[in-house]
């Protein structure tokens, strides 16, 4: 089957306003070409009873309801055919995940059961394939993996129906269930309500370590300990975890001056230092030429650059198109904005290594530029990483605002309307999508953002070099 969507068609589809989600079924929905969309129950029942009498042999959403009409569900796609019969679903993962994506076929399988159609079909999963790379178009072929899982959802019928007989029971109540915070606010998506719910976690709430595997976690809730003030004497944890509880408990940081020197001291202070901050977003689907499913791609940076003689800083900056491919302007911006020499400080410094040797990967011709600034980056989260600095509010998150935020107490972020990379991105995702006032606005506020997360960088590191 010869499928090629082309480059041109797949641009409608980006930045936008859809989820990765709904992106990829859409995609699927180009790999089974010329169906037709029902929600009507019938129309798929008999499909897959008597498919000869059939127009389309592709069904869109179809919709299934058990005789009942108790339980019910749209599947993805419907590919039916005289020997056997599909029902595909499409994930925008890059891997089967249990136990959610086998919770879905379970519960496809039993209502088809139910629906007595189980002799004349098959369940498939369909999912991205993460070594897929596009070239000018996307070949829709290559970029799924689909498996068959008819046997995942068979074996899975015992736990479907205890989980169908508690969610009924929670429908019966009149009251909202009371739900603590746990791994389920992040497993399989993040929840929306994260920031709102998370927001009241007490420092030495166990959801706050970020030590404890999430096994450890669910023990400790099946036990009713929820504070690690509450720890069982014999629980193990790592020496790491150990000491930032024990730093928690006294409300005093961790501080290993010497470690922290002996880092700064590899800085070659000889030369200007560039201060760099990279943003970056991601897809599903691969947009460009040459990108994998989820590739991280850079769209804007902020340098300052401050030579040692001087208190003044260069700035410069670059913030792409949000509707061209990045990369080749990001690189060419960032090598003519430089320094060819003196360090390079960044904090996230393996993502910047990253996205540096991919796309010199791309564009050979900028190989010796781009070797040259990642041999210069320095990390500034070295201290961090390796337990040097510690500080109680860096239980959960160790990102740069929140280093910065535990060492400063002027808050640089406190006015900014984009104040975290994650919203960063999605922002910028959907800069075309908006009319152009406002978004002239979000770019505004992302550059904003992008110049606050370099300042930190440079508070940071004067800051740790004091120390
Ligand atoms: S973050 Fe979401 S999943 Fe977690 S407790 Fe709040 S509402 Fe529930």
């Amino acid at each position: 089957m010869e499928m090629r969507f082309s480059n041109k068609k797949s641009m409608q589809y980006e930045p936008s306003l859809l989820q990765d989600q709904e992106l990829v079924k859409s995609f699927g929905k180009e790999l089974f070409k010329g169906g037709v969309v029902s929600d009507d129950s019938s129309i798929a029942v008999n499909s897959i009873n008597a498919p000869r009498t059939l127009d389309s042999k592709i069904i869109y959403s179809p919709y299934f309801i058990t005789p009942d009409m108790s339980l019910s569900f749209n599947g993805d796609i419907l590919a039916v055919s005289e020997r056997l019969n599909w029902l595909i679903q499409f994930n925008n993962a890059i891997m089967i995940r249990l136990p959610e994506h086998i919770f879905d076929v379970g519960f496809q399988y039993k209502v088809i059961s139910e629906l007595k159609l189980l002799r004349n079909i098959k369940f498939r999963m369909a999912y991205l394939n993460k070594n897929f790379q596009r070239e000018e178009f996307i070949d829709i072929d290559q970029l799924f993996n689909i498996e068959d899982v008819t046997y995942q959802g068979r074996d899975n019928q015992v736990l479907i129906n205890r989980e169908i007989i508690k969610i009924f029971k929670i429908l019966e109540r009149d009251v909202m269930p009371q739900v603590k915070v746990g791994v389920h606010c992040i497993r399989p998506n993040k929840c929306e309500f994260y920031n709102f719910c998370w927001s009241k976690i007490s420092i030495g709430n166990i959801h706050n370590i970020s030590g404890l595997t999430s096994k450890q976690v669910r023990y400790l809730e099946d036990n009713g300990i929820t504070n690690i003030q509450n720890l069982p004497d014999n629980f193990k944890l790592s020496k790491r975890t150990l000491s930032e509880i024990k730093a928690v408990f006294r409300n005093k940081p961790i501080l290993k001056r010497a470690n922290i020197q002996k880092w700064f001291d590899t800085i070659d202070s000889n030369d200007a230092i560039s201060y760099l901050n990279i943003e970056t977003f991601e897809s599903a689907i691969p947009l460009y030429k040459n990108c994998k499913p989820y590739e991280v791609l850079p769209y804007q940076y902020c340098l300052l650059i401050r030579n040692n003689d001087s208190k003044q800083f260069r700035e410069s900056s670059f913030m792409a198109k949000s509707t061209h491919d990045p990369r080749y302007q990001f690189i060419k911006s960032l090598i003519s904005d430089i320094n060819s020499v003196g360090p390079i400080v960044v904090y996230k410094y393996k993502m910047t290594v990253t996205i540096l040797s991919n796309i010199s990967i791309v564009y050979p011709e900028f190989k010796n530029e781009i070797d040259n600034i990642i041999r210069r980056c320095w990390d500034l989260s070295e201290p961090i990483k390796s337990g040097w600095y510690f500080h109680h509010s860096l239980t959960k998150n160790k990102n740069l605002k929140a280093v910065f935020l535990s060492l400063d107490n002027n808050n640089l972020y406190s006015n900014l309307k984009i104040s975290d990379s994650e919203k960063a991105s999605s922002y910028y995702r959907l800069i075309a999508e908006l009319p152009i006032r406002k978004g002239g606005q979000v770019i505004s506020e992302l550059k904003e953002f992008c110049y606050t997360e370099t300042l930190a960088i440079i508070k940071v590191f004067e800051i740790f070099n004091s120390m």
